[in-house]
């Protein structure tokens, strides 16, 4: 699976969830683990080590599933 069909996945199984006004709590899809999404206003950062690692370029599946949830959430049925 691509990184985001994965994070769609991880939307679709309400992997994410809400936890304060900027934060959001993402399971990940291959394991226990939750991860942490913080939206800074002009950006998200998460605390995975895939985010570390190329976050600044590339955001993790996590940050994309909540972006997909949002956009989701906003648009409906337009999103596939
Ligand atoms: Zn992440």
């Amino acid at each position: 699976m691509s990184r985001n069909q994965r994070a769609r996945t991880i939307a679709l199984a309400n992997g994410v969830v809400r936890k304060s006004e900027d934060v959001w709590i993402v399971q990940s899809q291959s394991s226990d683990k939750q991860y942490q999404v913080v939206n800074w206003g002009d950006r998200y950062t998460c605390n995975c080590q895939d985010f570390r690692i190329r976050g600044r370029r590339e955001n993790c599946k996590h940050i994309k599933a909540l972006e997909y949830l949002l956009l989701k959430n906003k648009y409906g049925d337009l999103i596939e």
